[in-house]
């Protein structure tokens, strides 16, 4: 078990309302930089998403996790996302030899 997961305000949840409930969900946890910036840039990349996801390291638990900043998302930052997503996906391609989902 994880040592933040017990803690009120733990990293491992994030809170959001839905159909007036507060809901709990667990907050995914990344083991490398690359795999939590991949994430973020996924977001990125979405219409619905408003607000720039960026990729941070814990200070509470080992892991990575994504969040999304007060900052607005751009129409540079979208296409700058895709392009990320679709370079990262060739290599993976390349690497793995067939494509993994998550
Ligand atoms: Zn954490």
């Amino acid at each position: 078990m994880n040592k933040c997961a017990d803690s009120e305000n733990s990293c491992s949840y994030t809170l959001y309302i839905q159909n007036d409930t507060e809901v709990r969900r667990e907050k995914r946890k990344f083991k490398s930089s690359d795999e939590a910036i991949r994430a973020a840039m996924y977001m990125n990349m979405k219409e619905t998403t408003i607000h720039k996801f960026v990729a941070y390291k814990c200070t509470k638990c080992v892991y990575y996790h994504i969040g999304h900043t007060s900052k607005l998302l751009s129409e540079k930052d979208r296409k700058k996302a895709k392009q990320f997503i679709k370079y990262n996906f060739i290599i993976k391609q390349k690497k793995n030899g067939h494509d993994r989902k998550h």
